[in-house]
């Protein structure tokens, strides 16, 4: 199957070939409510090499506190961040969930850094969920 989705304006289009429906995580970080200009950010992680793009994303580099970087594409017409790519994680892209076309109906499948969630965000219960960045197996299992 193949997702699909893009910018706001429409001069950035992309699809993902996927076997199955990939899941979605919430991060609640301050860096992500700020960059997003949101309460937090719905990404989607899919393989690199499964995300055509069509367009021409500009690339933003940013060092993150580990000193890995992170480039982040924006539509360069109407910059809407897009995905980003991590050198600390090669091969994956990280879809913002909500340029997928039929974003409604995903729901995250975990919550990262709660403890800096917004207050009035209750989350559903039983939902995975963890105060700072998710352990390493948790990620193995979230990936898989
Ligand atoms: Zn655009
Ligand atoms: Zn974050």
């Amino acid at each position: 199957m193949a997702l699909t989705g893009g910018c706001r304006c429409g001069g950035v289009r992309y699809r993902i070939e996927v076997a199955a429906m990939p899941r979605t995580y919430a991060c609640h970080c301050t860096i992500c409510q700020r960059a997003s200009g949101s309460s937090f950010a719905h990404q989607m992680p899919v393989r690199e090499a499964a995300l055509h793009v069509e367009g021409e994303p500009v690339e933003v580099t940013i060092v993150g506190l580990s000193g890995a970087r992170s480039i982040q594409r924006y539509c360069p017409t109407c910059y809407t961040r897009l995905y980003n790519t991590n050198e600390a994680r090669p091969g994956l892209a990280i879809v913002r969930a909500g340029t997928i076309d039929g974003s409604e109906h995903l729901a995250p499948a975990m919550h990262i850094f709660t403890s800096t969630k917004q207050a009035w965000i209750a989350l559903p219960e039983g939902v995975e969920a963890y105060p700072d960045a998710a352990p390493i197996e948790a990620w193995r299992a979230f990936l898989d």
